[in-house]
């Protein structure tokens, strides 16, 4: 039929087609996302958990969905407006949509509520994620151009495994979670720890997390675990970074990312930042006498930096115990929760007086990244993991990571790459001239005892 068309009647036809299939593609992705923000709606979410949490179930895989819900919406809404409360809807989803993995699935579900689901991630991905996301909207969401930054409460459950649990226990997990978060004071993440049951089996204990970390402290269940640093020339370790752990009452192990910002609302976190620093210049000394030096890294607190007494506590153990100095580099961040440079610039002054490096650690996802170079002394720079993670897969990530060797470089420091997960990266690192680099791909942290078996 087409044949019998004269050129310009089938223009006319071809652009009438193209025109409804737009229309149908259109439609469907109204159908299919939510209107304010983009994102996909629940019903696409529950689809997509659906198949791959039943795809897990088969064939083995974890993966973690996270529940976000900002926090005092309706207050926000009476004092500032309707309108001020869909703009922060939307720039909370823009950031969400923005710090995920391409293959992540993100959705709003309802008013303020989000889901990520992460395929192919374990719990310390997912709760660095929570931490970046829970960090940036209290650092840069705000409903209107005078009022202070929003907060959201982040709940997250993995899933997985041959038992697994169907994708409405899953969504239920991290909503509880979620709750759990909200109940801690907001402006916080909780993990949901069995997703088996979690209607019928609740929680016994409402200890919160603080009181956990208090209990940890007293009857010693916290423990270290190290990461190897290599050389990315040699390819052979140089440092250890040391990671802290705390053991739950039910001997599960749980990573830093999961207690930390409850230590900080807390208070606490002064005290595990010296529980570390204790350990780290004990094992500096046995290792020395043993005839095998290390160098380790210690994380320091936003808190720690502002606080003279925790800086006392590091010169007193140098002093005391012996340990080299130089054989120790504190990692302190650039990111939001320092939230006085001159303190921590004089910390990091005193720091080197004492013969330590600095590490500046988490380099890019802060605010003021050249601010803080210009005041803080330091020796090396840990480009953020986010900028490192799916490196190969974005021009922009690596634009980022050349920028910041140049800067380092420029500046006589040394580099290190956190996050790296195969031998791609590893590789594109060498290239730009990163000096150091960590991540799975290089070393798994293991339990301390386990990694000075092989020192
Ligand atoms: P919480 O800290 O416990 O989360 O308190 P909240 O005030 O955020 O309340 P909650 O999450 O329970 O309820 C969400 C509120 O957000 C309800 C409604 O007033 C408001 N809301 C829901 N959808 C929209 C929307 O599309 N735009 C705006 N501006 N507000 C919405
Ligand atoms: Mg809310």
């Amino acid at each position: 039929m087409l044949e019998k068309l004269s050129t310009e009647d089938r223009g006319v036809l071809v652009t009438a087609l193209e025109k409804a299939e737009k229309t149908e593609e259109e439609l469907r992705y109204l159908a299919d996302h939510d209107t304010l923000t983009g994102l996909l709606d629940r019903r696409r979410f529950r689809a997509e958990l659906d198949q791959y949490v039943s795809f897990s179930a088969r064939y083995g895989g974890q993966g973690a969905v996270m529940i976000v819900d900002i926090d005092g919406l309706k207050g926000i809404n009476d004092s500032l407006g309707h309108h001020a409360g869909d703009n922060l809807i939307r720039q909370v989803a823009g950031i969400m949509r923005e710090r995920v993995r391409e293959t992540d699935v993100v959705a709003r579900l309802s008013g303020d509520e989000f889901a990520i689901l992460m395929p192919q991630t374990d719990t310390e991905g997912a709760l660095h994620l929570g931490e970046e996301l829970r960090e940036q909207v209290a650092e840069s969401a705000r409903p209107a151009p005078e009022a202070d930054c929003a907060t959201i409460s982040v709940g997250i459950t993995m899933f997985g495994g041959k038992q697994g649990a169907g994708s409405e226990v899953v969504l239920i997990a991290a909503d509880q979670a979620m709750y759990q978060a909200k109940e801690e004071g907001r402006n916080q993440i909780a993990l949901f720890r069995d997703p088996g049951e979690p209607k019928r089996n609740p929680p016994p204990r409402r200890q919160t997390t603080a009181a956990r970390i208090r209990d940890a402290l007293t009857h010693d269940r916290l423990s270290l675990h190290t990461q190897p640093i290599r050389n990315l020339a040699s390819g052979g370790i140089e440092r250890y970074e040391l990671l802290l752990r705390m053991t739950s009452e039910d001997g599960e192990l749980l990573p830093a990312a999961s207690f930390i910002t409850a230590a900080e609302r807390s208070g606490m976190i002064q005290e595990l930042d010296r529980w570390v620093v204790a350990r780290a210049l004990k094992l500096l000394v046995e290792r020395e006498q043993a005839g095998r030096p290390v160098s380790l890294h210690v994380n320091l607190s936003g808190a720690s930096l502002a606080d003279i007494s925790v800086l006392e506590f590091i010169e007193r153990r140098l002093d005391e115990g012996g340990a080299d100095p130089s054989r120790c580099t504190f990692e302190i961040t650039e990111t939001g929760s320092v939230h006085d440079y001159e303190a921590a610039a004089g910390f990091a002054d005193r720091l080197t007086d004492f013969g330590c490096q600095v590490a500046i650690d988490d380099y890019g996802a802060g605010f003021g990244p050249f601010h803080y170079l210009k005041r803080v002394p330091f020796d090396l720079l840990k480009i953020d993991g986010s900028f490192v993670r799916d490196m190969p897969r974005s021009d922009a990530d690596q634009l980022t990571v050349r920028a910041i060797v140049e800067i380092a470089r420029g500046l006589g420091k040394t580099t290190i790459a956190e996050f790296v997960q195969d031998d791609v990266t590893t590789q594109m690192l060498r290239e730009y001239g990163v000096d150091l680099a960590q991540g799975y791909h290089l070393g798994r942290p293991v339990d301390i005892s386990e990694a000075l078996e092989d020192l």
